[in-house]
């Protein structure tokens, strides 16, 4: 078997310090007998600086040919001003696209450590597992006719939802694939009580299921009543799927379910490529965070369940995924916090290398 293949590209602000400690989880499981072939590139501010494009053709022509990449994240004031062509954004943006990744995957995952930090009762999030499946490349912010136009003496904005069948298709695909990995329940999100667009998703929702996926368990709720349940008892959820605009509000409200940015993983897939394993391209939900850039305290965590999400999705390493998951869980009930997740009575925070020193040191016990 041929060694498994990562691209990281670090990027700006504090992603070159949070991948450092991603690194030491990746050579972790080198010595357990789970070596991977990895490379970095550059992209976003970085990229710009060395190259002038945020994103080189080089650098993008691997990333669709590695079997994952792990980006930390881009952006910063010092490029502001630049040109939106050459924004450090754009580079994201580029892969995302040119990769295809049609398949968003926002985990809101709470550890009990921190159940605390949610804005919802300890009982509600305790423990809490979901997943939502947001399609990323089509519905109302790609449809078209889009604009604003003017309509006799008033002007009238525009914007078009619009899906097609094998669009919906892949999407359910790719959650319930998700689902059968985990506890093996989908629900489907949509407005069809309102929209035409909702009607066919649930429609082709159920056809896909019914045709492969019958073994999975499949509901059906509207997506404002998703997100009242969400907030209400969101452990009845495993996989959530839904389209590109209800997914961009769920999967933000169910991210603060559980609590600090420094926590929030995230995987875009597409595809199967030709070894049958998904584009990928795994990421924290956090930006670049130049406030605290460069002062070793950027949380890690983000990052490396990123890299978790990398194991189970990419690479079939779900019992690999489950232990570097188990020993975050163990370094935060022994009380290590890095500053964002100091609570209001205070305390004294690791750094970013600290905590990525104690993950891995709990990896090994
Ligand atoms: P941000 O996520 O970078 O930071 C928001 C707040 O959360 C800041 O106070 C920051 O210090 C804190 N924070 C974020 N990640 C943290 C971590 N791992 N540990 C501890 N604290 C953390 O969002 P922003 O400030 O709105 O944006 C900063 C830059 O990042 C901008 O240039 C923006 O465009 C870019 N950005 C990039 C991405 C991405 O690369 N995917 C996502 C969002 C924002």
């Amino acid at each position: 078997m041929t060694t498994p293949s990562i691209l990281i590209l670090a990027g700006d602000g504090i992603g070159p310090e949070v991948m450092a400690e991603v690194r030491k989880v990746i050579d972790w499981f080198g010595t357990q007998g789970h070596a991977f072939e990895v490379e970095e590139g550059l992209v976003g501010g970085a990229a710009y600086d060395a190259h002038g494009t945020p994103l080189t053709d080089e650098t993008m022509e691997r990333a669709q040919s590695v079997d994952a990449v792990l980006l930390g994240a881009v952006g910063g004031p010092k490029y502001d001003a630049l040109d939106f062509s050459v924004k450090p954004e754009r580079g994201l943006l580029r892969l995302r696209k040119e990769m295809d990744l049609f398949s968003n995957l926002r985990p809101a995952q709470c550890f009990d450590a921190l159940a605390d930090f949610s804005s919802l009762k300890r009982e509600v999030v305790a423990g809490l597992d979901i997943v939502i499946v947001r399609e990323l490349t089509s519905g109302v912010y790609f449809g078209e006719p889009r604009g604003i136009f003017k309509e006799g003496n008033e002007r009238v904005g525009i914007n078009t939802q619009r899906y097609t069948e094998s669009e919906i298709a892949r999407v359910a695909r790719s959650a319930f694939e998700l689902a059968r990995r985990r506890r093996n329940k989908v629900c489907s999100m949509e407005k069809a009580n309102v929209m035409e667009s909702g009607i066919l998703w649930r429609e082709v929702v159920t056809e896909v299921h019914a045709a492969e996926y019958s073994d999975v368990e499949l509901s059906h709720m509207y997506a404002d009543a998703g997100a009242m349940q969400l907030c209400r008892w969101p452990k009845q959820f495993d996989v959530i799927v839904t389209d590109n605009l209800f997914g961009d509000l769920l999967s933000d409200a169910a991210a603060m379910l559980t609590g600090s940015l420094g926590m929030l993983p995230s995987a875009s897939l597409g595809a199967p490529m030709e070894n049958g394993r998904p584009k990928a391209l795994y990421e924290p939900v956090h930006g670049s965070a130049p406030d605290i850039a460069g002062q070793g305290k950027a949380n890690p965590i983000a990052c490396i369940l990123s890299f978790a999400m990398a194991l189970r999705y990419s690479f079939d390493l779900g019992e690999g995924a489950a232990r570097l998951e188990a020993a975050v869980e163990t370094v935060l009930a022994d009380g290590a916090r890095t500053a964002d997740l100091l609570g209001p009575e205070g305390g004294t925070a690791i750094s970013t290398a600290e905590m990525g020193d104690r993950i891995v040191a709990a990896l090994s016990a």
